[in-house]
C-alpha cells in the first residue's frame, strides 16, 4: 500500500504499546520512527549525571542554560545519543523514568524537545509517539492515533521490558511509576496529555501487533482512500 507523505502521530499513557507499534507502522509504510520519549529521557539522565535535578525532583534553573549547547540526537542507527555517546540503554532504566515526568513538565525542557521534533516534521513520512504529538507538536498532523490499554497490561509489558533490558525491578515500583508519571504528564499546565478530538482510539489491551497493523491499514485505507491492500 503506498501511503501519502504524511505525519502519524501516535499518543497515549505509559507503556501502551506505542514505541513497538509506531516501529512496526514506519516499517510497514516505510516511514521514518522518531520516539520523543527518548529525547525527554536524554534530557533527564543529563540532568541526573549533572546533579540539576534533587532527589525531590527540584530542577535547577542551571539547566536552560545548559539546553543551550546540549546534545542530545538519535543516530543513524536509530538509537538516541547525548554527544557522542549512546544512552539508549541508560535512558531506560526505572531511575531514569522515575523523574522524567517532572522533568518533561518544565517549560523551556519542552521546548528545546519540541525544537528538535518539528526539524522532523518538514518532510512528512514520519510516525513519532509521544504524549503530545497530535496536540501541540504536529497539531496538523494528517493522522493522529491515541492509544490506551488496561493498568495490569501496560506493567506486565514494562516489567518485562526491564527484566529484558537486565534489570530485576519490584512489580510494584512499575505500576508506581506508571501511575506517577501518568498523573503528572495528564496534569501539567504547559502540553497536557490529551486525546486530540480528531485522534482515532486504540485500546490495544486484547490485541496483538497484527491486529493493531491490521487495524491502522483498514484507518488508512478509509481515510486516504487507497484501495491497494497489500
Ligand atoms: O514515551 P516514554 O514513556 O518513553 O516517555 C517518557 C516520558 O517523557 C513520559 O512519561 C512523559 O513525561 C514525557 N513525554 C512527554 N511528551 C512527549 C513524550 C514523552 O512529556 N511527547
Amino acid at each position: 500500500m503506498k501511503v501519502p507523505d504524511i505525519i502519524i502521530a501516535i499518543d497515549g499513557f505509559s507503556s501502551t504499546g506505542k514505541s513497538s507499534f509506531a516501529k512496526r507502522v514506519a516499517a510497514k509504510f516505510g516511514f521514518l520512527y522518531l520516539d520523543s520519549g527518548a529525547l525527554y529521557r536524554g534530557v533527564t539522565l543529563f540532568a541526573q549525571e549533572e546533579r540539576l535535578i534533587s532527589k525531590l525532583n527540584t530542577v535547577s534553573p542551571t539547566l536552560e542554560e545548559e539546553l543551550r549547547t546540549l546534545d542530545i540526537h538519535f543516530g543513524t542507527d536509530g538509537r538516541t545519543y547525548m554527544g557522542p555517546r549512546c544512552i539508549e540503554n541508560q535512558i531506560r532504566s526505572l531511575e531514569v523514568s522515575a523523574q522524567v515526568s517532572p522533568i518533561a513538565a518544565v517549560p523551556y525542557v519542552r521546548a528545546y524537545v519540541d525544537r528538535k521534533l518539528r526539524e522532523f516534521g518538514q518532510k512528512g513520512r514520519i510516525v513519532m509517539d509521544g504524549r503530545d504529538i497530535g496536540t501541540t507538536v504536529f497539531p496538523h498532523a494528517q493522522l493522529k492515533i491515541f492509544m490506551t490499554a488496561s493498568e495490569e497490561v501496560r506493567a506486565r509489558r514494562r516489567y518485562d521490558e526491564l527484566v529484558a533490558n537486565g534489570s530485576m525491578p519490584a512489580l510494584e515500583d512499575v505500576v508506581k511509576n506508571l501511575r506517577e508519571r501518568d498523573y503528572i504528564d495528564s496534569h501539567r499546565e504547559t502540553a497536557p496529555l490529551r486525546k486530540a478530538p480528531d485522534a482515532f482510539e486504540l485500546d490495544n489491551s486484547h490485541m496483538d501487533m497484527q491486529e493493531e497493523l491490521a487495524w491502522i491499514q483498514g484507518l488508512i485505507q478509509g481515510k486516504f482512500g487507497l484501495l491497494d491492500a497489500s
